[in-house]
């Protein structure tokens, strides 16, 4: 989901942006009003996330899945290999993209558990000399959350934070690199933004294409070539309503509420189940099944009559997931909670 009164104010400067005489899809990235859209964006997201100038913050396309391999090349320098714990499936892909640049370990991994927590940081087998240690803070399909900064790297900490940037204050300077793509809390698909120590770059074994290397695009404002403009304004327009909204303070305690609410009405019911040990649940996706999983069809089908969308579980865990963003308000999940209890009875 997008915030409403985003989309109206996109869908009322459409046609023609401010006073340019045309759309911010038709002016040019390197005109003057374009430069204000780009500055203006990057000074919201400073600011809602406290990020001082010791990083760079770079908006490219690719999604989250070129960043996979592009931090690979930025940040490991030659013969250095990266460590990975893995506590979802996006985490393991990011680690089988890194391993076509770099040598990559497993720290720890969930995944003979069935992915339903973090494996206990006593156990993490972490090398002091790897180049990072990568993290998925938020592992969108099978709804696991990281809590808090792993403690224990002496390495940089490489988050990606694709599901779950700006859903809470996040202290920056404990990381080397967060990277998101923007289609969950930031904007349209079609963009990555990228937030990393520059003291960190420059250690890459040999150059790089130009549009890989981050050095390249800090120099260049993000704009070596032509940026995914009108994604970079839609985000800029949505870091605009999180400032107006009371940051990402405000965020949390309504992430948090919504969240309860939900894991609440799954908790309270034999009827349905969320698979995550408690204190792992993700606040921004919530994977449930039904004990009899024959009533799936008929549950996705009612929900989506009910206007309740995009309800259907991950293809690779099946069942039911509500991912609730930024952008879902409160009503959102408590219509959603009300059909449930509804569509619970109407089985009896
Ligand atoms: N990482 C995470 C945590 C994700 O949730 C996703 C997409 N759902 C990706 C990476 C891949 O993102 P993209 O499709 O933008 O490449």
């Amino acid at each position: 989901m997008l915030p409403e009164p985003v989309l109206a104010k996109v869908q009322s400067e459409l046609l023609e942006f401010g006073d340019a005489r045309a759309s911010v899809m038709e002016i040019s990235h390197r005109g003057a009003a374009f430069g204000e859209i780009a500055a203006q964006a990057e000074a919201d997201l400073r600011a809602l996330l406290d990020i001082g100038d010791e990083y760079a913050v770079l908006f490219l396309q690719g999604g989250a899945t070129a960043q996979f391999s592009q931090l690979a090349m930025n940040l490991s320098a030659a013969n250095q290999s990266a460590d990975y714990l893995i506590t979802g499936s996006w985490g393991k892909k990011a680690m089988a993209e890194a391993s076509n640049w770099c040598q990559t370990r497993c720290v720890a991994s969930a995944e003979a558990d069935g992915f339903r927590g973090v494996p206990d940081p006593s156990q993490w087998d972490l090398d002091p000399d790897a180049a990072y240690l990568h993290i998925t803070p938020n592992e969108t399909i099978v709804g696991v959350a990281l809590d808090g900064v792993p403690r224990t790297a002496e390495v940089p900490v490489v988050a990606d934070m694709s599901s779950c940037i700006l859903s809470e204050p996040l202290d920056v300077s404990r990381f080397g690199l967060i990277y998101a793509g923007a289609q969950k809390n930031i904007g349209p698909a079609g963009m990555a933004i990228v937030i990393v120590q520059r003291a960190l770059l420059g250690h890459k074994p040999r150059p790089l294409p130009g549009y890989f290397d981050y050095r390249v695009q800090d120099a260049a404002g993000s704009m070596f070539n032509t940026p995914p403009t009108f994604a970079w304004y839609v985000a800029g327009e949505v870091f605009k309503w999180l400032v107006e909204c009371g940051g990402v303070q405000e965020m949390k305690s309504r992430n948090r509420a919504k969240a309860a609410l939900l894991y609440a009405c799954i908790d309270a019911s034999a009827f349905y189940a969320n698979p995550v040990d408690k204190p792992f649940r993700s606040m921004m996706n919530i994977p449930f099944t039904l004990a009899d999983s024959t009533l799936d069809q008929a549950f996705l089908s009612q929900a989506t009559e009910a206007g309740l969308l995009g309800l259907k579980g991950h293809r690779l865990v099946g069942g039911m997931r509500a991912s609730i963003y930024n952008a879902m308000p409160l009503q959102g999940v408590q219509a959603l909670t009300d059909f449930m209890r509804d569509f619970e009875q109407r089985q009896a």
